[in-house]
This record gives structure tokens, C-alpha cells and sequence, in this order.
């Protein structure tokens, strides 16, 4: 609690406010103390100016500096004394005398009597006629010091007041900064992985908080997404692999239900057999795709040559060619550079792509394998003159599990993710792939990647 942002703002106004509070007083004080202070100076000014200005002074000054320090006492209450140039009194106020006051200094200065009452002190030479006289003015501060003591009460009330006024407001204005960040909290511990369509409050997208909440936001939506990607492929792949054991398991009950022929049970055994290879065809493509979204790099990268590779893959494929009647070459114009990579997951590319060619082209048809270099890519394509795919598939068929034909691939052996194994060894190598394709005239196919040294 002691630790939380609302309590620590709140504690950091109240000692800034205070300070500053006690500062302001202090200032006051003293700035009032030293105007009363001047008050009296000039209460002492006007009383030399007086004595000054007496021309009967320099004529009769016993008698007129007495005159003066009653004077003084009945309209001004102030206690005064008048020394000869001697420096023997001429008339003085019986609380001036026999106090021992110096009234050789000439200057001003508070000064406390043995009853505790002080006084502003004042001391001047005033001329008159030839000779010096000395002026001495005792101004009392009785009224300025209550003055000032009462002001010193006020503010020992009003600062305390003030202090927890502020901390007050302080403490309502935290709590209303951080509140937000609290609901943030609460709605943050609320989203789960089943609840990823939640999405945090932006009361104000501009200021901070509301951008931290956009971007947490942004990153929920994206959880979101590939959550649901992963929950798709899961249930795409388990019943992907249920059918081929849904298969075995009848042929099987089938098999053991009645007595069947030798010729038979061969027959069976080759549908099972035939299952157990799209099994495992599945399994092996699940596996490389996991590898590839878990980052895994198996092996190093080698210098090698595309044109090498293709070339190799359309030699070992062109029985599977042949035995459907497609005719397939390998046209290469000029070597291409060669690229980094690994050879066993690049020729993955070549063999998904011509296996596609060959598998959606109609007998009769024909398949053209080439490699290419331009602006430091190296080019592979794989054109055939097949079946096409519509415009409306073409964006998806890259998706795991996307089949145009979903009955028909399976009669074929496909799986549904071959293009998008393409897909992702293409970009883990840095390159991308893409497919063109009219219906009823064909398909091309191209992967793209960086050229690197000869190989
Ligand atoms: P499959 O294992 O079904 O071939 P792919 O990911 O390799 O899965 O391809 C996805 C879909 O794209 C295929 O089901 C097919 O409909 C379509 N397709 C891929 N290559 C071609 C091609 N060369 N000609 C026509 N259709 C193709």
C-alpha cells in the first residue's frame, strides 16, 4: 500500500508543498519584520528632520531641546535625548537616562530594556548653527512586534491547514491519475488464452496510458490471431491423420469380418500400406513445419547451385512424369549465381512444386523446370499446363491445409501442405514464392532467392 504510485505522489506533493509553504511563511515574516522596522526608522527620520529645521536651535538649545523630548514623548511616544557637543545630556526622556545607552554610534539598531520591551535605536549629529548636537530616538516596537506575532500565529494555523489541504488534493488527484492504470491492471488479469477477444478500455487514445493500452491492445490481437492459426492447424492435422486410420481401421474390421482370398488380403494389405505412407508423408511435413515455425536451423548453410538441384529433382521425377504421360524438361538459358542454403530443404521446394505440377496436370500435358538470375536473385520456376487455379483460391492456397479440391488432392496424395512448406523454407532462406495461374491453361510457379557465391 505504502508502496504504491498513489501513495508516493501523494507524499511527494505534501513534502514539496510544504516546503515551499514553510519558505513562503518565513519569507513573509521576515519581509514584515523589516517593514515595521523602516516604519520606525522613518517615525526617527521625521524627529531629526524636526529638531533640524528648529532654528531657535542654535540660539537657546537647552531649552528647546527639552521642548523637544516632550514633545516627542506626548505626540509620537518616543523617548529622545539631546547631548551637547560635549556629549553631556542637555535634555533627555527619564527613560533614556542612566541606561547607559551609546549615543556616539550614529545608526540605527533594535535593542531589547530589562522589561523585555524593545526599541528601534537611532542615534544622529544634527547641526545647529556652529556647533554639533547629538540626537538620540528611542521608537518603541511594542505595536509592530505584536503586530508581527500575531501574523507569526496565523501562519502557524494556516500552514498545517494548507499542508493538508494539498496533500488532500494530492491524494485525490493521484488516485484519479492512477485509476486508469488499475483498470488497466484488473482487465490485463482477466485476459486468458480463451479470452483473447477481450481488449483493454482506451479512454483517451493521445495521452500515455492510452497508448500503452493500444499496444497492449495491438499485441492481444495479434496473440489472438495466432492462437486461433494454432487451434486450426490442430484440428486440421488431427483429422487429417484420423482419416487415414478411420481407412485402415475398416479395411481392417472388413478383413477380419469375413473370409477373404488370398488376392484379397493382398489387396488390403496394399491399402494399408498405402494409408500408413499418407501417414507418414503427414507426419514428416507436421514435423518440418513445427521445426520451421520453432525457429530450429538443423543444419548449416552450404554453397550450392539451384540449376544443380532442379536439374537432379526433374531427372529422379520424371518416371512419376512419365507414368502419368506429362512430358517434363529442364530449360536453363545460362547458369544462375548460386545461393546459401540447405540443400536438403531446397530441394523440398523443387520436389513440392514439380509433384504439383505433375499431379494437377492432365495427361499429355507438359511441365517446364527453369532457373534464371536477374538483379541478384536467383530464379526458379516450375510451369505447367494443367488444370489452373481459380483467382479466389490463389490467395490461399499457401494456407496450411488449403486444398482447392480437398477430396480430389487426397485421392492424389496430397496433404495440403506442400505449397505451404515452399512457403516457409522460401522465407527462411530469405527468398519468397509466388503463383500465377489461369484456369483450364496453367500454373507457374516461382520461388526467388538472394544470389550468393558460385557454388
Ligand atoms: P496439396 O498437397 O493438396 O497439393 P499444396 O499446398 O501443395 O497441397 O497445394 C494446395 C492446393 O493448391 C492444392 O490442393 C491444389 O488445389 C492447388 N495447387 C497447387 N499447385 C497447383 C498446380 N500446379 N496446379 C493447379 N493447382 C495447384
Amino acid at each position: 500500500m505504502t508502496r504504491s504510485i498513489r501513495w508516493r505522489l501523494t507524499v511527494w506533493n505534501a513534502v514539496g508543498v510544504a516546503v515551499v509553504l514553510v519558505g513562503f511563511a518565513a519569507l513573509v515574516y521576515w519581509l514584515a519584520g523589516r517593514a515595521f522596522r523602516q516604519h520606525a526608522d522613518r517615525t526617527a527620520d521625521t524627529g531629526f528632520r524636526l529638531v533640524e529645521t528648529d532654528p531657535r536651535v542654535a540660539t537657546k538649545p537647552v531649552e528647546r531641546a527639552k521642548y523637544w523630548v516632550r514633545e516627542f514623548d506626548e505626540h509620537m511616544g518616543v523617548r529622545a535625548a539631546v547631548y551637547g557637543p560635549d556629549g553631556a545630556a542637555l535634555a533627555a526622556h527619564p527613560g533614556v537616562t542612566g541606561r547607559g545607552l551609546n549615543a556616539e554610534v550614529v545608526g540605527r539598531r533594535s535593542e531589547t530594556d530589562p522589561e523585555g520591551q524593545r526599541w528601534r535605536l537611532a542615534v544622529e549629529s544634527v547641526r545647529a548653527g556652529d556647533q554639533e548636537l547629538r540626537v538620540l530616538l528611542m521608537v518603541p516596537l511594542r505595536d509592530q512586534d505584536a503586530d508581527l506575532a500575531a501574523l507569526g500565529r496565523a501562519m502557524l494555523i494556516a500552514v498545517p491547514i494548507g499542508l493538508v489541504a494539498t496533500a488532500g488534493l494530492a491524494y485525490l488527484l493521484a488516485r484519479g491519475a492512477v485509476a486508469p492504470v488499475e483498470q488497466l491492471r484488473k482487465t490485463t488479469e482477466r485476459i486468458t488464452a480463451d479470452r483473447l477477444h477481450e481488449r483493454l478500455p482506451v479512454r483517451n487514445p493521445d495521452d500515455e496510458l492510452g497508448q500503452l493500452a493500444g499496444t497492449v491492445n495491438t499485441m492481444i490481437g495479434r496473440l489472438e490471431r495466432s492462437f486461433a492459426e494454432i487451434k486450426r492447424f490442430t484440428a486440421d492435422a488431427s483429422h487429417e491423420l484420423r482419416t487415414p486410420l478411420t481407412a485402415i481401421r475398416t479395411v481392417a474390421e472388413v478383413a477380419l469380418a469375413g473370409t477373404p482370398t488370398a488376392d484379397e488380403l493382398r489387396d488390403i494389405i496394399e491399402s494399408v500400406l498405402e494409408e500408413c505412407g499418407r501417414m507418414a508423408r503427414l507426419t514428416e511435413q507436421l514435423l518440418a513445419l513445427a521445426r520451421d515455425d520453432a525457429g530450429v536451423v538443423p543444419r548449416p548453410l552450404e554453397r550450392l547451385s539451384v540449376a544443380a538441384l532442379a536439374r537432379e529433382v526433374v531427372d529422379t521425377m520424371r518416371p512419376l512424369a512419365d507414368a502419368k504421360g506429362v512430358t517434363i524438361t529442364f530449360a536453363e538459358p545460362a547458369p544462375p549465381a548460386g545461393v546459401r542454403g540447405d540443400p536438403i530443404r531446397l530441394r523440398q521446394v523443387v520436389v513440392n512444386l514439380i509433384d504439383n505440377a505433375i499431379k494437377y496436370t492432365p495427361p499429355g500435358g507438359s511441365v517446364r523446370v527453369g532457373t534464371a538470375e536477374a538483379d541478384g536473385t536467383v530464379r526458379l520456376t516450375v510451369v505447367d499446363t494443367g488444370e489452373g487455379i481459380a483467382a479466389e483460391h490463389l490467395p490461399r492456397v499457401f494456407d496450411r491445409f488449403y486444398r482447392v479440391d480437398k477430396a480430389r488432392s487426397r485421392e492424389q496424395g496430397g496433404t495440403g501442405l506442400g505449397l505451404s512448406i515452399v512457403q516457409s523454407i522460401a522465407t527462411a532462406h530469405g527468398g519468397t514464392v509466388s503463383l500465377t495461374s489461369t484456369v483450364g491453361v496453367g500454373t507457374e510457379a516461382a520461388v526467388s532467392l538472394p544470389a550468393g557465391p558460385p557454388a
